[in-house]
């Protein structure tokens, strides 16, 4: 039997050297900090197959691991990345104990399974594949495990940007986001590619009022009652529809139903389309949705001391994303449209503003990794999305413009809908063991289509 064109010897023996690395990263605690134990793990790896890695940081504990290996002859440089922390985990609600790299049911388990020292280790084993097979490829591979993604973003891949720009330097960039995973529509699966992300639009609204003994209700200037119909107001309201030529794509792929599909795709049709769309395939709606806007989602409130006093100022933190199409100016817009009418006294002020980008959707790597995909598992659909979540490789397009960066880890095994939507920053965070097996052998096979 052979499995991804390997007899079952060859995958067994691939299967050990991927376990064995990914479960000694999982191993070690990197919750917000710690990765240069983990990046030493990688440096001994890399050694022990003739590969030179460095340390390079800012904090002795908080160090990247970068590598490079060159090939046979010139040709274009790929970088593939990926981030060594993970988020705190409550051990508690797991199953396992979250930093035991167990290996169970055919699932390894472990904080950062999936987000993402699945791929950090997949990468590099790609690396010292490459290495022992003697390297014929054209061009360069760069590598970097690197640190701080999922909070600080001050001593890791921005950091390496602003004082290592040769370390990550490439015409092509590999990281995660959303991109590998993948939906079963109509007998095929339909891969996603997150060629860019959308950008933080956070924002503070706050109301003023008249003051006094709660005795006595304040009704016409209440900043209570006022921020409390600002906030349903701002919650409820559809922000103006746009529906992008990347989105129109996404849902073509997506949407077996041309005439939903239509409705999806009109800007004046698509809120209501996605309502509908949200009662039949809820998975597929999740992906959709959140592309047609901005996505102004109140989350936090503030106002009063005592609750017998009538407070003269309430406020409210209200989380937004903004695709690469849009401005902040556009989320500005909308809350003035939104409020205005109200009648109240507001005021409005930026709490986290980063800018949106995005790489070309159509690229070398984009056939590359399509074609690699479509030999290894049969019926298979590569599309172009807009990631909503934050990942590294914003700071990678900023400082490299020329440089076609993407989120892509291959999910071959299991489904969006098998790991219900994800299972990043959750208890039991777990990956299939042919799932990490598998993009270990993508990378590598990457690498020789795209520097072939
Ligand atoms: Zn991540």
């Amino acid at each position: 039997m052979t499995r991804y064109g390997l007899d079952d010897q060859l995958w067994r023996e691939l299967e050990d050297e991927v376990l064995e690395l990914f479960t000694a990263l999982l191993r070690i605690d990197t919750t917000n900090g710690n990765e240069t134990a983990a990046a030493r793990v990688l440096q001994a790896y890399l050694a022990e197959h003739g590969i030179a890695a460095e340390l390079r940081g800012e904090l002795p504990d908080r160090q990247n691991l970068v590598a490079r290996l060159d090939g046979a002859g010139p040709g274009p440089t790929l970088t593939m990345m990926g981030h060594l922390d993970v988020v705190p985990a409550d051990a508690g609600e797991w199953s396992v104990p979250p930093f035991s790299g167990t290996v169970r049911d055919g699932y390894v388990w472990g904080v950062g399974a999936v987000d993402m020292k699945n791929q950090v280790a997949a990468e590099a084993v790609a690396l010292a594949r490459l290495k022992r097979s003697g390297a014929r490829f054209a061009g360069t591979v760069k590598y970097a495990a690197t640190a701080d993604e999922e909070v600080g973003e001050f001593c890791g891949v921005k950091w390496l940007c602003e004082h290592e720009p040769d370390a990550l330097r490439a015409d092509y960039c590999l990281n995660e986001g959303m991109g590998g995973l993948w939906l079963p529509v109509d007998g095929r699966k339909v891969f996603l590619l997150a060629v860019g992300e959308k950008a933080f639009a956070q924002f503070r609204i706050r109301t003023r009022g008249r003051g006094g003994h709660a005795s006595v209700p304040e009704k016409e200037h209440s900043a209570v009652i006022d921020l409390a119909r600002a906030v349903t107001a701002l919650g409820l309201a559809d922000p103006p529809t746009i529906v992008s030529a990347t989105t129109a794509r996404f849902i073509d792929a997506l949407v077996t139903d041309a005439a939903l599909a239509a409705r999806l795709k009109d800007p004046v049709t698509a809120r209501a389309a996605g309502a509908e769309l949200r009662r039949i395939d809820p998975m597929a709606a999740r992906l959709v949705e959140p592309l047609f806007g901005a996505t102004p989602t109140p989350t936090m409130l503030a106002a009063g001391q005592a609750v017998n006093v009538i407070p003269t100022r309430a406020e409210a933190c209200v989380d937004c994303r903004i695709l690469p199409e849009m401005t902040h100016a556009d989320v500005e817009a909308h809350v003035a449209a939104t409020l205005d009418p109200l009648g109240i006294d507001w005021e409005f002020e930026w709490v986290d503003v980063t800018m949106p980008n995005s790489s070309p959707p159509a690229s070398p790597l984009a056939d590359s990794i399509a074609r690699v995909l479509r030999r290894d598992v049969p019926g298979t659909v590569l599309v172009p999305m807009t990631s909503s979540s934050f990942t590294d490789s914003r700071w990678v397009r900023e400082a490299f413009p020329d440089c076609v960066a993407y989120g892509f880890a291959p999910f071959v095994a299991e489904s969006l809908r098998d790991l219900d939507g994800g299972r990043d920053h959750e208890p039991d965070e777990r990956i299939h063991v042919e799932d990490v097996v598998y993009q270990a052998l993508f990378f590598e096979r990457l690498v020789r289509d795209l520097l072939a």
